[in-house]
């Protein structure tokens, strides 16, 4: 009881949480300038076909190379970009870079591949996303069959049918939509029919306990089906084990995103294994070349 704890450890939790405070204060001072600095960077997670062992995509995910704390992943500056309001230019720097890495790398030859990009609540909300995603697809020149918005159900929640009116403007420039993190938010079942949605992404926290725990199993599985009968492409992320890797499959997952393939690497480190990936795939199935 905090009663009970007395002064001393009164002083000691404000401390704490001075320190937290002060920690995200000194964070934030630094965000502002990270982006003029160029101390973000992308680095790209494989998508695999579960079916094929194909390579069909990648995930852009920030990093920020902090000049003092080396590299911070999003987690703990995501949300003070939110909070900050931040996240439109960062969102916006990411859109842009994700789209002409993805260029640059079909005009060096490479198999074509789906960037999948994340856009938070507060982003997605913006009034200029559309614009915005149109725009960096023209200065890339990508083409709009290979990006992807991944959002989480929280963008959902907030305004069902302008964030419906808003998917589908996305998806009418030709531009992919997923659902992140799907079974961790509380998007209803009925509003899930009505987004213009190609896939559901299986939230890690079910992955992980595949093969041990039945009730994650069930999860698992039942998302599946459920993406399936809405007809729907369905995938897993965070898949660390062959075990995992093989529930899914037998499940009828279609794709999967995980350490046990690859974890998210930085441009150049990418090309190599594209490349060795489709040699790899050339030397196995020659007959496919031709066609
Ligand atoms: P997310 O979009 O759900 O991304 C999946 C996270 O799982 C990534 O963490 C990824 O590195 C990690 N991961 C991938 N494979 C495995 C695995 O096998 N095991 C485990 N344990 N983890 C794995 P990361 O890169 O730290 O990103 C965290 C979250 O930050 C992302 O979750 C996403 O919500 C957000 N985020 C990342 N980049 C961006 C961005 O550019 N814009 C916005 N708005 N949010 C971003
Ligand atoms: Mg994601
Ligand atoms: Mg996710
Ligand atoms: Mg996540």
């Amino acid at each position: 009881r905090a009663k009970d704890l007395g002064k001393n450890n009164c002083q000691f939790y404000t401390r704490e949480m001075n320190a937290c405070i002060e920690e995200k204060l000194v964070l934030l001072e630094g965000l502002r300038s990270a982006l003029d600095e160029g101390q973000f960077r992308l680095v790209y997670q494989p998508k695999v076909d579960l079916h094929t062992g194909r390579i069909f995509g990648v995930e852009a995910l920030v990093r920020w190379e902090h000049p003092e704390q080396g590299c911070i992943g999003p987690d703990r500056f995501i949300p003070l970009a939110e909070e900050s309001g931040m996240i439109i230019a960062l969102g916006e720097w990411v859109l842009q870079t994700a789209c002409r890495q993805n260029r640059a790398w079909q005009d060096a030859g490479l198999p074509p591949l789906r960037v999948s990009v994340n856009v938070s609540p507060r982003q997605f909300e913006e009034l200029g996303l559309v614009q915005r995603v149109a725009q960096a697809l023209s200065d890339s020149g990508l083409a709009a069959e290979w990006l992807e918005l991944e959002v989480t159900e929280g963008v959902i929640m907030r305004d069902l049918q302008q964030a419906v009116d808003k998917m589908a403007q996305v998806r009418a420039m030709g531009v992919s939509l997923a659902i992140d993190d799907f079974g961790t938010g509380y998007s209803s079942l009925s509003a899930l029919k009505s987004f213009p949605i190609s896939t559901l992404k299986i939230d890690k926290s079910f992955v992980r306990d595949l093969g041990v725990s039945e009730g994650d199993e069930a999860i698992a599985s039942s998302i599946i089906d459920l993406a399936h009968r809405l007809r729907l492409r369905v995938i897993a992320e965070g898949v660390e084990t062959e075990q995992q890797k093989a529930f899914l499959r037998q499940n009828g997952c279609d794709e999967m995103q995980g350490y046990l393939f690859s974890r998210p690497l930085p441009p150049e480190q990418l090309r190599q294994l594209l490349l060795t990936h489709a040699f790899a795939r050339q030397v196995a199935a020659p007959e496919t070349t031709a066609a």
